[in-house]
């Protein structure tokens, strides 16, 4: 669709997922949200940002009432054959998580006969699901990143797999009694996203946007503003 100066492009997120997005305040606020906001009044264009479940936003998007789609959403060759993504804006990847009182489990090769909690459709939980049968776990799955976490905290899973600078910022900010073990079990960029091949005008602002962002130091101030 053309961009028409009265658009709305409607923008879907993770209902919460800190730093990218999340509620402070009474605010919804995060790097994603600061992000889409900025790139959006550099090209002149509106957004309405919504929430919901993560594993949602891409079928939001099929289904037409989503325009953009971001969440620390990282860029997979299997998302591709549904969506187009905006250069890289973020590196992240996959970390293996447990209970930070937690002697027994130091990489994926001490989880047999254990319970791996990840959440509905992201990589982590595809990484779960191809490496049972090697390792020897079973797979709980939530639909939002606070549950993981508190299934970990909570004895009712062993382990769980998130992105690293969400569950390092959530670690630091929200003192929950959890580490990373192991090596890094994946590494990914975050992207935003359009619906394949049927907005490359929308697809071409966020790009020229998000690079305007890099250029003028607006970019670094946004990830600065939530990261050391
Ligand atoms: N980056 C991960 C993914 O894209 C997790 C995203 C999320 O949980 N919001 O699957």
């Amino acid at each position: 669709a053309a961009a028409t100066p009265d658009k709305v492009y409607k923008v879907g997120v993770d209902n919460t997922y800190p730093p990218f997005e999340f509620t402070k305040d009474g605010q919804l606020v995060g790097i994603d949200v600061d992000l889409i906001n900025a790139i959006a009044k550099d090209q002149g264009f509106k957004i309405n940002i919504e929430q919901m479940d993560f594993s949602g936003i891409i079928p939001a998007m099929q289904a037409g009432m989503l325009d953009v789609g971001m969440g620390g959403m990282s860029i997979t060759d299997k998302r591709k054959e549904t969506v187009d993504f905006s250069e890289p804006y973020f590196a992240a990847g996959v970390s293996l998580v447990v209970a930070n009182d937690n002697k027994n489990i130091a990489s994926l090769d001490d989880l047999s006969g254990k319970k791996v909690v990840v959440k509905n459709g992201t990589v982590g939980a595809s990484f779960a699901d191809k490496n049972t049968e090697e390792y020897g776990y079973s797979i709980i799955q939530v639909s939002d990143s606070a549950s993981m976490f508190q299934e970990v905290t909570n004895g009712t899973a062993d382990a769980l797999m998130e992105d690293y600078p969400v569950i390092s910022y959530a670690i630091a900010t929200g003192g929950l009694k959890l580490q990373t073990v192991g090596e890094r079990l994946t590494g990914d960029n975050y992207g935003i996203s359009v619906l394949k091949d049927k907005n490359d005008e929308l697809l071409k602002m966020i790009n020229d946007g998000l690079a305007n962002l890099k250029e003028n130091g607006e970019y670094d101030k946004i990830i600065d503003a939530y990261l050391d």
